[in-house]
């Protein structure tokens, strides 16, 4: 299949030279799914076109062809920060910051001020586009100290007035949107063409997506054009043995489109088969339901906490009607057996599906094929990804053995942005080939019709998932121990029905301090008040004597999650 590697990923997606994106047809990339507005393929193109012209001149660039080779990340690759719900406009204001040399940072949605500047700090971002609700925190993150972005460069992206109240509206006054640049790139002259030699897009970024990896701090993954590219050729290759690609049609994105899973998998690869995503902009039950019913929706992409309030609200579920629905794919995080074929027994006529995969990696590395569906494992390695499992001494081990996952593949990404030490340590040289270490526990198994699956059995890396989202041990560590109480202190995952995991901590308190339920609360409270809602300690606090190390001083957080997991199993 054509990988071209010296176009944007934009051009890649909505040309139908490449894909499917068909200008003669009426469906449309990106439809909102809760007013049904939506761009044809070539309106896409030219709003893409016409802000470019708007963002060239405010981001200041002289010559979008600068560098005369892939760069991979210098000062004048100017960085447009993306702090926003989901919207229709989201990818194309990605393609337009592209097609002047530029890179875009999305930031999650969730965030509060701290963090996002944290991400507009250390990307060095120039300009954000953010959405109206966001708009307040957008704006104290755009003040904090070593942020670059001048009020005139914050921008909106639109979105349905349901979603704002006057007060908001009211603030928002006097930011322009991108429609407001798309008008007015109407009037400026036209971008000069991309020259982008064979192979530049090799090495180009498009996007820093921030993952903390196998451990650390979040950190800029540095995710190039052919990067991407490559992932969304695997994952249709992979899928014609059971998806029929010639006739468009409509799949749920309802995922934050900042995650990588919901950047690439459903906002790109989707409208690059000529389907349209329907974007909607959070999770409610009535209008997610209705969302399906009305657009025939007949892909949704989820990930295992939605499963179950699906598989919890059958009474309710029931009175819509969902019969378009043919599959329901989920990743992010794990889906057990139980419930995949809970799933399947109670909503017979859909078939459950898993995909596995990471920032690192530019999202998927394996998915469950509809034709060999095996519950609990995350399906079949996607053409073109070599994978390996290791034991803790390096050794690859066989089939049916645990072990580290390795990946190596084109769209295991350039590596991180200015961490020499993450990108030592996480992209490995071995026998000729690039590996990524994934720091997840897997299983290779053959299947009753002879294909490999693989099985994520645990995760050997720091990282802790809720609902999907990562929340880095190190960060609130990092926080804790800035409390007056805290002289030491490890957070690590407990399991949680609902979310799949949740921070725990366990702290040494400074002499003089009690150990009691008030110093908890506080504790709590202290995350609480100054992390996104999904980074709180739902797991408790725990006073313990001494954090367990090793002899060079990392902190043993293993050790604990194997205690914690043991008494729980007593309990
Ligand atoms: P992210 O970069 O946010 O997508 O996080 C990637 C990590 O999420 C992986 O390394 C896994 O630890 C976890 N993950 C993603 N998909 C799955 C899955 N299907 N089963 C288990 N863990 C998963």
């Amino acid at each position: 299949p054509n990988r071209p590697d010296n176009i944007p990923i934009g051009d890649f997606i909505l040309n139908p030279a490449y894909g499917r994106a068909d200008p003669n047809k009426s469906n449309p990339p990106y439809v909102c799914g809760l007013t049904g507005k939506g761009y044809s393929v070539t309106e896409v193109a030219s709003r893409v076109e016409f802000a470019a012209r708007a963002i060239k001149k405010v981001l200041k660039v002289d010559d979008i062809n600068k560098g005369g080779q892939a760069a991979g990340f210098s000062e004048w690759e100017k960085v447009v920060g993306v702090y926003s719900i989901n919207c229709i406009d989201y990818l194309p204001l990605c393609y337009a910051v592209h097609r002047v040399n530029g890179i875009t940072s999305p930031a999650n949605a969730a965030y509060n001020a701290d963090e996002l500047a944290y991400q507009l700090r250390d990307s060095n971002a120039r300009a954000l586009f953010t959405s109206v609700p966001l708009l307040d925190t957008a704006l104290q993150a755009a003040n904090a100290e070593g942020v670059k972005i001048p009020k005139e460069n914050i921008f909106l992206l639109p979105i349905p007035d349901v979603l704002t109240t006057e007060e908001m509206r009211r603030k928002a006054q006097g930011f322009r949107t991108f429609d407001d640049l798309v008008e007015e790139g109407k009037k400026l002259k036209e971008v000069e063409l991309l020259s982008w030699g064979e192979s530049y897009s090799r090495e180009k970024v498009a996007f820093v997506s921030y993952s903390s990896g196998t451990g650390g701090l979040p950190k800029g993954v540095l995710i190039s054009h052919f990067n991407m590219i490559t992932n969304i050729v695997q994952v249709i290759e992979y899928s014609k043995s059971f998806r029929d690609f010639t006739k468009p049609t409509r799949v749920l994105a309802l995922l934050p489109q900042s995650h990588i899973y919901a950047l690439v998998v459903i906002n790109q690869t989707e409208p690059y088969a000529g389907n349209s995503a329907v974007v909607l902009p959070k999770f409610e039950l009535e209008s997610f339901l209705k969302c399906i019913q009305n657009f025939k929706l007949s892909f949704l992409f989820l990930v295992p906490p939605l499963m179950i309030v699906m598989a919890k609200n059958k009474g309710i579920l029931d009175k819509f009607d969902l019969s378009s629905v043919k599959y329901i794919m989920t990743g992010a995080a794990p889906l057990t057996e139980e419930l995949s074929l809970e799933m399947t027994k109670l909503y017979p006529w859909i078939k459950v599906v898993q995909g596995y995969g990471m920032t690192e990696s530019s999202t998927v590395v394996c998915f469950t094929s509809g034709i060999d569906i095996w519950h609990g494992s995350s399906g079949c390695i996607l053409p073109g990804i070599k994978c390996r499992v290791v034991n803790a001494q390096g050794q690859d081990v066989g089939e049916n053995e645990p072990g580290e996952l390795l990946v190596s593949a084109d769209n295991v990404v350039i590596g991180y942005l200015n961490n020499q030490k993450a990108n030592d340590e996480t992209f490995i040289v071995e026998h000729g080939h690039r590996w990524l270490r994934s720091g997840d526990e897997t299983i290779i198994k053959k299947s009753s019709s002879g294909n490999q699956h693989l099985f994520v059995v645990d995760r050997l890396k720091e990282l802790i998932k809720i609902s999907g989202f990562q929340v880095a041990p190190a960060e609130l560590e990092g926080h804790l121990l800035n409390h007056p109480k805290v002289a030491d202190c490890a957070v690590i995952p407990v399991p949680n029905d609902k979310t799949g995991e949740l921070p725990k901590a366990f702290v040494v308190l400074n002499p003089g301090f009690e150990a009691s339920k008030e110093t908890a609360a506080e504790i709590m409270k202290w995350v609480a008040d100054h992390k996104s809602k999904h980074k709180r300690l739902g797991g408790g606090v725990e006073f313990i004597d001494a954090i367990p190390k090793s002899p060079s001083g990392k902190i043993l957080r293993r050790l604990l999650r194997d205690k914690e997991r043991e008494r729980r199993k007593k309990e």
